[in-house]
């Protein structure tokens, strides 16, 4: 089976694109497979600093980290369709250093979007190293009371003299244990204000007066997700990002993109389960044959194949239709909150079909229906893509 379950018409992208792919498929089953086999790595046992920091350097050297900048940062100016396209391929491979070919947890698509904002001594101190996989920089905005509400964020920062002096804490930022640095939101709303005011900053995670606190998993069973705890941690003026209450601006305004491109994850790793679990059913014997000759085997097989192709068709239409310069807003909803629930579904029926052995830990199948859960959750849970949608749909009346 192709990366590209059923889906054999001609490539959706451009000629780039396909070369793009080709040249990663070399490097994750090469290069990153033989590192991860070397150092033990797979999705329950994650790399550590070092091994991550060596990942993003080979990446960049082959110049796929960089990749989804814009043009004057050195990267390609990627349509969203060709990016898409190009995640996909690359969390179909199964790898477990996938999120690291492009740095998403830490690296360029973290600062990308910045770099208008970015005064020059910003784009020296964090953005080219944070290009150049020099620097692990995480996204930090949510807290215990600032979740689907992000505005609710209650770290503070106030200004004293040419610095700001935060006090807060941020929670379930991925990335943060092995990040150095973060851009990060607190309010500058005058104590008692009505009116929210959110303001980003670039803060060092190494500064005086900030720590990361890592010690709890995921149900995926990863630890990339950390709180940072801000105790009078006192930020230079010059490390603010554009102007103060524009934060949530900038944090969220490529929110429509941004939220497309968890797609492509969540649709390449149902592949691989579905790949998994058509490989399971030919190979497994029951009653004498495979269980792939059970009609209730190749019924499971057929739906999740027919949904994949759903929610993949309406993924790459929402990249063609931004990048016909449409606003896109609810169709982003709508594929976040349809790609990430059939996902789910497609690895739920993949664990059935293995049977026993799909609920015993170590299995593939295992690990992804736990990772594709969370996917309903993160970047804005099912409900606020849902309230996204209905908006939209009502405003438009
Ligand atoms: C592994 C992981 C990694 C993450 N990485 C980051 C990161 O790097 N940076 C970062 O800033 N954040 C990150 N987050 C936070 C993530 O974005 C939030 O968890 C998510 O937005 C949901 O917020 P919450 O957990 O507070 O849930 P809540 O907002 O408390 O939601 C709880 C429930 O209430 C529902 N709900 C809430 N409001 C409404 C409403 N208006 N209408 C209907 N239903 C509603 C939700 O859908 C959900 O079912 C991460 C989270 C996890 C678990």
């Amino acid at each position: 089976m192709t990366n590209r379950p059923l889906f054999d018409g001609p490539f959706e992208g451009t000629e780039r694109a396909a070369g793009i792919i080709a040249r990663v498929q070399d490097f994750l089953h090469g290069e990153l497979a033989e590192l991860a086999r070397a150092h033990g790595i797979d999705h329950e046992h994650g790399a550590d600093r070092a091994l991550l920091q060596q990942v993003w350097r080979r990446s960049h050297a082959q110049g796929f980290y960089g990749m989804t900048l814009p043009e004057p940062m050195g990267g390609l100016g990627l349509s969203v369709l060709d990016h898409v396209l190009i995640k996909e391929a690359i969390y179909a491979s199964g790898s477990p250093f996938a999120p690291h070919v492009f740095g998403e947890l830490s690296g360029p698509p973290r600062v990308g979007a910045l770099a208008r904002q970015a005064t020059p001594k910003q784009m020296a101190q964090f953005i080219v190293p944070v290009a150049q996989a020099e620097m692990a920089i995480c996204f930090a905005l949510t807290e215990a009371e600032a979740g689907s509400d992000a505005g609710a964020v209650q770290t503070r920062a106030v200004l004293q003299g040419d610095h700001y002096v935060l006090n807060g804490r941020k929670r379930f930022i991925s990335g943060s244990p092995f990040a150095d640095a973060a851009v990060l939101l607190a309010s500058t709303a005058a104590e008692g204000a009505a009116e929210r005011e959110v303001t980003a900053f670039f803060v060092d995670l190494r500064a005086p007066g900030v720590r990361v606190e890592s010690g709890y998993k995921t149900m995926a069973g990863q630890s990339s997700t950390g709180d940072i705890v801000l105790d009078g941690c006192r930020v230079p003026v010059g490390q603010r990002i554009g102007e103060p209450g524009r934060g949530l601006a900038l944090a969220l305004g490529r929110i429509s993109v941004n939220r497309l491109l968890h797609c492509p994850a969540m649709l390449g790793l149902a592949q691989v389960a579905l790949r998994d679990a058509r490989d399971y059913a030919l190979q497994r014997r029951q009653f004498g044959r495979s269980i792939a000759q059970f009609q209730a085997i190749q019924h499971m097989l057929a739906d999740m194949a027919t949904e994949l192709a759903a929610a993949r068709a309406l993924m790459l239409g929402t990249a063609r239709a931004l990048d016909a310069g449409g606003a896109a807003r609810a169709e982003t909803s709508m594929a976040k909150l349809f790609c990430s629930e059939t996902a789910f579904r497609v690895a739920d029926r993949a664990v059935q079909i293995h049977g026993g052995e799909g609920i015993v830990q170590g299995r593939r199948v295992e690990f992804l229906f736990r990772m594709l859960r969370m996917y309903r959750v993160l970047t804005g849970t099912s409900e606020i893509q849902k309230n996204t949608i209905a908006k939209e749909l009502l405003d438009a009346a």
